[in-house]
């Protein structure tokens, strides 16, 4: 049980320590074997997930700005290990536009997508990048995109370890691979989990795609991982099942206010209601419009 054992408990406490002292992003878990970043409200709280062997790791998801991405850079040298591989979970531009950051610090590590998310991204990110970096004052974002090599593979490995990558579900987009590492009894759920903070509700508002995902959350919640990352939170909010419960009741909320308005302007309002403290701000207006067309 290489990723679990007390030598590498030690060392990864150890590296947490040095590293949260100096990063105001960095939260770690160290008995889980894993460190998490989690972005500052202009990355939109997207978090980044280490999972560390004893000489190795493996990173989920890439960051959204170049300032984060450099910052989960620095957090992963500061583990003194040597980062392998790179999975990206689903298109959005939040886990994968700091990729280039990243494969510039550890040029030796491998950046991946499931096939089907990388077919997606073969014809979008070129364009999403222009967009979106475009758009932003230089050195917001990378000056340019990695599209990740497409995995068939169920899994990765590191030191002998499988860490599980599950078939494409459903959850804020159509297709998201949440990963299991079942001896660390950790589950990173990504966007199909968020906690204290608004849900990125555009693109299941037009294509009915609020059922589906709650489908994925029960599916995800019957594995029983102790740790459950969200895609999205604040830094230090929750990484346990409680996560499910949030986002559930984020859905709820929202289902109920969208069935009793009328209109946007009243949807917000409803919508607004008890929710004006959490983060990821930037869904609200988009979700919104997504739910009344003008
Ligand atoms: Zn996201």
């Amino acid at each position: 049980m290489d990723l679990l054992n007390r030598r590498t408990l030690m060392k990864t406490a150890a590296a947490s320590g040095a590293a949260a002292a100096l990063l105001p992003g960095l939260a770690h878990a160290a008995a889980s074997g894993t460190e998490l970043f989690t972005s500052d409200e202009a990355g939109l709280l997207v978090d980044s997930t280490v999972i560390l062997g004893e000489n190795s790791a493996v990173l989920i998801d890439a960051q959204f700005t170049a300032g984060n991405a450099g910052l989960l850079a620095d957090m992963i040298a500061a583990t003194g290990r040597t980062l392998e591989s790179i999975l990206i979970t689903h298109i959005h531009p939040d886990h994968i536009l700091g990729l280039p950051i990243l494969l510039d610090r550890f040029p030796q590590a491998k950046a991946y997508a499931h096939t089907d998310i990388q077919a997606i991204l073969s014809q979008m990110l070129a364009p999403m990048h222009g967009q979106i970096a475009g758009s932003a004052p230089a050195g917001v974002f990378a000056d340019r995109f990695v599209l990740p090599e497409a995995l068939s593979a169920d899994h990765l490995m590191l030191e002998g370890e499988r860490i599980e990558i599950l078939p494409p579900m459903a959850g804020d987009t159509a297709l998201i691979t949440p990963v299991h590492i079942p001896s660390l009894n950790t589950l990173i759920a990504t966007d199909i989990a968020y906690i204290d903070t608004h849900l990125w509700m555009e693109e299941v508002a037009t294509t009915d795609g609020i059922g589906p995902w709650r489908a994925s959350i029960e599916a995800l919640r019957a594995i029983g991982a102790a740790t459950v990352i969200p895609g999205h939170r604040k830094s230090g909010s929750a990484n346990d099942a409680g996560v499910f419960d949030a986002t559930i009741a984020y859905l709820d909320h929202w289902e109920k206010a969208r069935a009793e308005s009328a209109n946007a302007e009243e949807f917000r309002a409803k919508l607004m209601v008890g929710t004006e403290d959490l983060g990821f701000a930037f869904a609200i207006d988009r979700g919104v419009a997504a739910a009344f067309p003008a």
